[in-house]
């Protein structure tokens, strides 16, 4: 089983990561996807990839981490300075946030699509971030064709834009929400997908599951959300973890 998404770049987990990742190992999470979020994180990102064998990564600039005083033009030369010189699975974690205090929209397009640009560029696919913001992100796919594909992180939108994420050769990263019965849209549609339409991911340490409120999430809880996957969608676990482990290194084929 693979957690497709989480930031166990983040300093929280310094002190503890070497035991987080033998406790993944251990349970049979044998691979981790960590997106960076912005320029001072990509070092940290990249050198994890490069010490541990089941750690891939992800170089983007995270559409929340833009408001404040960040040198985009900087950021995005050093982006593809190195897309150049390093192997990544993604670029990501890119996209828009909607969420009240983010950056002005219009500025967040416009960096979206420059990186969307840059992994059209370099063949490589994205990790988008959607937060209420799943139709202005299809709007840029197609308007750039890209036809790149990726996963949309902790997607959380209708049935209607699962299917075009899916049209425009998506998988849908399904994490912790579907962990809480009162998500019952992200339920229904996570319970109508093909098979070949989405992956696991935890968010850590974001988005914790549904009785480890207040807790800091971890990459291994992706057995939990992959449990809740299989009764929701009534297949067995070892399913699961076959399919959406295919999913994924078809989506990001430098997997
Ligand atoms: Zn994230």
């Amino acid at each position: 089983m693979i957690d497709s998404h989480c930031h166990l770049d983040f300093n929280q987990f310094d002190s503890d990561r070497e035991q987080i990742l033998n406790t993944c190992l251990s349970l049979g999470v044998e691979g981790v996807l960590i997106p960076s979020t912005t320029l001072q994180s990509f070092s940290k990102v990249l050198d994890l990839a490069q010490c541990y064998p089941m750690i891939r990564s992800a170089l983007g600039l995270h559409p929340y981490f833009l408001k404040g005083k960040v040198d985009i033009e900087t950021s995005l030369r050093e982006l593809e300075r190195l897309l150049t010189l390093r192997s990544v699975v993604a670029v990501g974690e890119i996209g828009l946030d909607l969420w009240p205090g983010c950056c002005d929209i219009d500025k967040q397009v416009e960096i979206f699509e420059r990186q969307l640009m840059l992994a059209k560029s370099f063949d490589l696919p994205v990790i988008l971030h959607a937060r209420k913001s799943e139709d202005l992100l299809l709007r840029s796919i197609k308007k750039l064709k890209f036809c790149g594909g990726g996963v949309v992180h902790a997607f959380n939108g209708s049935q209607a834009q699962a299917n075009r994420f899916l049209d425009f050769g998506f998988v849908l990263g399904i994490g912790g929400t579907v962990t809480y019965e009162r998500a019952k849209k992200a339920r229904r549609v996570l319970a109508s997908l093909p098979d070949s339409a989405y992956v696991l991911e935890t968010d850590s340490p974001d988005m914790p599951l549904s009785g480890f409120q207040g807790e800091a999430n971890m990459p291994y809880r992706v057995l939990d959300v992959a449990r809740c996957v299989s009764e929701i969608r009534n297949q067995s676990l070892d399913e699961i973890a076959v399919i959406t482990t295919q999913n994924l290194i078809r989506t990001l084929p430098n997997w």
